[in-house]
């Protein structure tokens, strides 16, 4: 007999992310009785404290020294050698990067489907009926999920935080992991410069494939640095290597929203426009005059990036005298 809704705590060296409180308010909503039960790989008080804060009637801390930091492949087995012990009737976590990558090993290593990013959840019936987003929002899609145990996460920001005080139990799980689990690990951290950042910037110049190399960005910095903004960039840049990932625009980056993005050389596929479209004001350059961006921007310079960006840095200058 199946029981309890299991939440996937997402947290980063004890710090638990906001993402997590979001999942435990909505599965508060399908617990129908049963107890909600939150999972968190690495476990410590201070956690347990945070969930019961947020409703959850028992915590059971994951322990085993990989599951300390983010290690997603562990941390998905860890909960499905939870599941399999527990037989939960929910799984839920939070539709982050990170919780839809966990929940993802669940699904596979238990067989199961998982609905991801879920706006809102029917539970009444045996079979649930959920809308669910994909592409950062601009595809809707509904989906019906009939397996017995209901691997789901939530669209993050889909939910309000509402914390809900509860006397909680603490138990712990020892999973059978081994060192086949650590393929994928946190092993070094950039930190985030302090002052300006892409998310903050008010001036985003982006550059894309069109850019041509690592150097071409000398230009975008300059104009960047003129205007106090920051410099972004397409998939195609980072996946290149011509710049960090830190700096990519889109579903897989950062979503930005300045009050003037001029993307250079970017193509504007789906993925990086569901990043850029907060944007106030857009001013494409790109040769191809069909390009989406071209299309979806505000303004648009039809010519040769390595021409057009110097000639507008010039004309600031000149400006300023
Ligand atoms: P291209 O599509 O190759 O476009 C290059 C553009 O440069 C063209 O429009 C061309 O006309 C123009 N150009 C060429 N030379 C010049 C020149 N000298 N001057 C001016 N213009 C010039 N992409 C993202 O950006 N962000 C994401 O987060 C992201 N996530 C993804 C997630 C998934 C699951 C998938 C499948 C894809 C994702 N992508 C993402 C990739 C995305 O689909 C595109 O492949 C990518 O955005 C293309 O980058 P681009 O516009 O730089 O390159």
């Amino acid at each position: 007999m199946s029981a309890g809704v299991v939440v996937v705590i997402e947290h980063d060296r004890g710090e638990i992310s906001s993402a997590s409180l979001e999942a435990l308010t909505a599965a508060r909503a399908l617990t129908n009785g049963e107890p909600l039960i939150a999972a968190v790989c690495g476990g410590t008080d201070a956690l347990a404290a945070a969930c019961a804060g947020y409703g959850a009637n028992e915590v059971v801390s994951l322990n085993h020294e990989v599951l300390n930091d983010y290690a997603p492949e562990a941390w998905g087995e860890a909960v499905s050698q939870l599941v399999s012990a527990r037989s939960p009737r929910v799984v839920m976590a939070c539709g982050t990067d990170r919780g839809n990558e966990v929940m993802a090993h669940v699904a596979s290593v238990l067989d199961l489907p998982m609905v991801a990013n879920c706006l809102t959840i029917e539970a009444a019936a045996a079979d649930w009926s959920m809308t669910r987003q994909q592409w950062g929002g601009s595809l809707l899609e509904d989906a019906t999920l009939s397996a017995p145990t209901k691997l789901v996460t939530v669209a993050h920001h889909a939910t309000d935080m509402v914390p809900s005080e509860v006397t909680e139990t603490r138990t712990a799980f020892e999973p059978t992991l081994d060192a086949s689990f650590t393929r994928t690990r946190v092993i070094d951290r950039v930190v985030r410069e302090a002052g300006v950042t892409l998310t903050t910037a008010r001036v985003v110049v982006g550059g894309g494939r069109g850019v041509g190399s690592p150097e071409g960005f000398a230009t975008l910095e300059e104009l960047a640095g003129l205007l106090n903004g920051k410099v972004g960039c397409s998939r195609a840049v980072t996946n290149n290597g011509w710049r960090n990932h830190a700096d990519q625009v889109g579903q897989t980056g950062t979503r930005i929203a300045p009050d003037i993005y001029l993307a250079c050389g970017i193509s504007g596929a789906i993925q990086h426009w569901v990043g850029a479209m907060a944007s106030k004001k857009i001013l494409a350059i790109n040769t191809d005059r069909e390009a989406n961006m071209v299309s979806r921007a505000d303004y648009a310079v039809i010519g040769d990036l390595h021409k057009v960006i110097p000639a507008i840095t010039a004309e600031i200058q000149r400006r300023r005298g």
